[in-house]
């Protein structure tokens, strides 16, 4: 198994595909989380989600936060995406306040990140490939 070793300490940033939206990740980025639920392939349009769950106090909004906007997708999770080009942004739940799941997409790249898991592989799209790595699998999501 991989390990999931949270990377180096160091500041990443981030932005949305119009670059309204700016923001930077100081300290350690935890490893990546995939989600296969249906309401993160709807949200993204693509096969799954890869999402870095940022704790509140690392993140740093540089520009744009009056574009962010919020859908509720189920009760007490939010979904905040970009108002002007839509990219997904962040998801965050109402009993986490204090940790934002930033799409790691938005990340500038080069990106060095390990992955941590893939969680609701029940739910996976049927037209992408099985996973083929090592990293665990949950059917749902991830036990606490
Ligand atoms: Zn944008
Ligand atoms: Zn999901």
């Amino acid at each position: 198994m991989r390990s999931s070793q949270p990377t180096a300490p160091t500041s990443r940033t981030g932005s949305c595909l119009c670059g309204g939206v700016r923001f930077s990740i100081h300290g350690e980025l935890a490893p990546i989380q995939i989600c296969h639920c249906s309401q993160c392939r709807k949200a993204q349009g693509g096969p799954l989600a890869t999402n870095v769950p940022v704790s509140a106090n690392q993140l740093q909004w540089l520009a744009g936060q009056e574009l962010l906007r919020e859908f509720e997708s189920s009760p007490g999770k939010v979904r905040a995406f970009c108002s002007v080009c839509g990219s997904p942004v962040y998801s965050q739940r109402g009993h986490q306040p204090d940790v934002l799941r930033i799409r790691a997409g938005l990340l500038d790249e080069p990106l060095d990140a390990p992955l941590a898991f893939h969680q609701h592989t029940a739910s996976r799209a049927r037209w992408w490939p099985e996973t083929q790595d090592s990293l665990p699998q949950y059917d749902a999501a991830r036990p606490a």
